[in-house]
């Protein structure tokens, strides 16, 4: 038996159990290991019947004297009171679901019980408490496992309980050097105590090392990017010649002063001899797109190709018709590129950006394929960013000889995380909203207010604007009490029977979505209707209401999102939010939208609301999951191993070496596919 052995090995696990274990992510032994605790149970607090503590949770010993079964039912359940003693006293012991367990007590037994005590009338009574026969060990410190279906936590003890007792054939996968220098513990007391503690000391000892564990191998394998990305040789200087103002002067609008402070910070890097490598951060609706423009307006001028990633095909196809009638009027040619085209179409767009005939290129990340290749690559610019995976943007930096690279997101970023994530950037922020736009209005309203809330969209509608309605679900489920887009649009349908209905979500077709989104941009359907799929990036200034159904669902930042879709044009916009039920958090976000319009401020609200204890969405910022680290709380730990990361790539920056197998194996195991160490 060993710990890359399946967990069949285990005493207990059949197929059954392996398949429920699997939708945990657990295959071997080793991962068994490895899934931790979600918190902990404190069963060392014993007493006798009469010395328990009223209201503190104690384990209490005892016989079975009398069972009774008094027929007393609730909503279908039974409810079975045990008489217990143990030569002090008495105990009563109450289950309201006691069917089944009618069935496993005994007069005479012996079982230990867990809960807390209380006086009911006099009487000392523990209401459903957990339980074990009395010779089981269920005590001391005991692990709390986060579970599925078709598993019980006394069964995870059990099974992490034997394959703990392998946990000293844990290879050690850090240097002796690293532990030492940041006291930590070794792996194998570190694995058995995280699950079966004994005292708390030894706990945070595990926790410290297991903690530190993850954000190295995390650390490393960003690292390891970095490092593959960095510049090798010199990078791309655009010509002085290639003039932005002749872009800039082609638009519709004056540009903010913030803009033009973009342009100019990327403009000087451009020009430069070093390839450029910046962010730019911008609220949503600060016009971003304008800035990447003219960067891209001066790679073309300077005779280099310029490429545009985003995250959706949505997004990308919004940005194919606003690239093309910005630079075809100056004779360039604009492609498109996505995973849903035709092999012929695509055959000629890859043969287009080969031979450099199309100099500006669009698309999803079908770009990054092999087989795209480009005759003279020279600006890289993703959107929306935070939508990528970590390595995404290596890989299409790869495509050309140290082009520049442009990264945009509106997702405000802790600054902390930013270090992380784009230490290796620099930044430029748009920081302020074009002249004129005005704040939109934002209302909280419960379902009662559905009515006026419509009969309000209808007279936009009539004024010629447009409307958007967001509702969580695609279709009616059984189990979830929320709107569909489906249901919402067929009502819509009746209640505006002389406007156009559109029905938007993830699950359609790229063909049907392009189609509708189309006859949205153009007018020919006033009210959209959809799921979460519009939230990033979508512009179309005519529309000016936002109405977000079952509004309780969505976290604040997607609301930001989602209302900045609206309020990006001339037209005043409004913003409704329908909350049902009264949870307090629903109504403080709620409060929140009402009050600011600031990305910034709800950013940091939203951190302040889901309270630093909660890991924040790592994933939002194309990070792996972390399993017992959090980014926020764990900063000092996190520079840590920043630090020793940095000096692990710099000496081995493939981790190809015989001593860094094993780290290895961590970093690609923990960002799977996100990650390729032998870029
Ligand atoms: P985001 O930063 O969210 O990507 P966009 O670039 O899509 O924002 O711009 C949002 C809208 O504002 C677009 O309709 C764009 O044409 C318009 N816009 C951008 N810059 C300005 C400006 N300086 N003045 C007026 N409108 C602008
Ligand atoms: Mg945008």
């Amino acid at each position: 038996m060993g710990l890359k052995e399946s967990v069949k090995s285990l005493k207990g696990i059949g197929e059954k159990k392996a398949a429920a274990l699997e939708r945990l992510g657990i295959f071997t032994v080793e991962d068994l290991l490895l899934f931790f605790p979600r918190n902990y149970e404190d069963r060392r607090n014993k007493a006798s019947i009469r010395e328990a503590v009223e209201g503190e949770r104690t384990v209490i010993k005892g016989r079975i004297d009398t069972i009774m079964d008094d027929g007393y039912r609730r909503g279908g359940r039974q409810r079975l009171r045990l008489l217990i003693s143990d030569g002090t006293g008495s105990l009563e012991v109450v289950f309201f679901n006691g069917k089944y367990l009618r069935r496993i007590f005994k007069r005479g037994d012996e079982y230990a019980f867990f809960g807390a005590v209380q006086s009911n009338f006099g009487k000392r009574q523990m209401v459903h408490p957990e339980f074990w026969k009395g010779d089981e060990e269920e005590e001391g410190i005991l692990p709390v496992y986060p579970l599925t279906k078709g598993l019980s936590q006394r069964e995870m003890r059990r099974w992490q309980k034997e394959a703990v007792s392998m946990a000293s054939e844990a290879e050690e996968f850090l240097s002796e050097e690293i532990i030492r220098r940041n006291r930590l513990c070794g792996i194998s007391y570190a694995i058995e105590n995280i699950h079966f503690p004994g005292e708390k000391q030894r706990l945070l000892e595990a926790r410290y090392r297991l903690i530190f564990d993850e954000l190295l191998v995390m650390e490393t394998g960003l690292e390891a990017v970095k490092k593959a990305g960095e510049n090798k040789g010199k990078g791309i200087a655009f010509s002085r010649k290639a003039d932005t103002e002749e872009y800039i002067s082609s638009l519709a609008f004056p540009l903010t002063g913030a803009q033009r402070r973009c342009i100019e910070e990327i403009s000087r890097d451009l020009e430069g001899e070093a390839s450029m490598n910046r962010l730019l951060q911008g609220d949503v609706g600060s016009g971003k797109t304008a800035v990447a423009e003219a960067a891209i307006y001066k790679a073309v001028k300077s005779g280099f190709q310029a490429v545009m990633m985003a995250p959706t095909e949505i997004l990308a196809r919004q940005h194919f018709e606003g690239l093309k009638k910005a630079f075809e009027p100056f004779g360039m040619e604009v492609g498109f590129l996505s995973g849903s085209m035709k092999a012929a179409e695509r055959r000629e767009t890859l043969r287009g950006i080969k031979e450099g005939r199309i100099q500006v290129l669009t698309g999803t990340h079908a770009i990054i394929q092999p087989e795209v290749e480009f005759a003279a690559l020279g600006l890289v610019i993703t959107d929306e960013q935070h939508r990528f995976g970590v390595s995404q943007r290596i890989k299409l930096r790869e495509k050309g000889e140290n082009p520049n690279i442009l990264v945009m997101t509106a997702t405000p970023i802790p600054r902390t995380l930013a270090v992380v994530l784009y230490g290796d950037l620099d930044v430029s922020v748009i920081d302020e909203l074009p002249a004129g736009r005005q704040k939109t209005v934002t209302r909280n309203l419960t379902p009662a207010d559905r009515d006026k809330c419509y009969d309000f969209v209808k007279r936009q509608l009539e004024q010629g604007r447009q409307a958007y309605v967001v509702a969580p679900l695609i279709e009616e489920s059984d189990s979830i009490e929320a709107r569909s887009a489906q249901e919402t649009a067929e009502e819509l349908k009746k209640r505006f029977s002389g406007f156009n209905v559109a029905l938007i979500h993830g699950a359609m077709k790229q063909s049907e979505k392009d189609e509708i989104m189309k006859s949205f941009y153009e007018g020919a359907a006033d009210i959209m209707v959809a799921t979460v799929v519009i939230e990033v990036g979508i512009n179309v200034p005519n529309a000016s209401v936002m109405v977000i159904e079952n509004a309780e669902r969505f976290g604040l930042a997607q609301l930001h999102q989602l209302r900045g879709r609206v309020g990006r044009g001339e037209y005043k916009s409004y913003c409704f939010l329908i909350t049902e039920g009264s949870s307090q958090i629903a109504l403080e976000r709620g409060r929140i939208m009402e009050s600011s319009g600031d990305g910034f401020f709800i950013a940091e609200e939203d951190m302040r609301l889901r309270g630093p204890g909660e890991i924040f969405g790592t994933r939002q910022h194309g990070l792996p999951d972390l399993r017992i680290a959090d980014l926020a709380r764990h900063m000092k730990i996190l520079n840590r191993t920043a630090e020793e990361a940095g000096v692990i790539i710099q000496k081995d920056p493939q981790l190809s070496s015989d001593e860094n197998r094993r780290l290895r194996e961590r970093v690609v195991k923990l960002f799977g596919e996100n990650i390729s160490l032998d870029l």
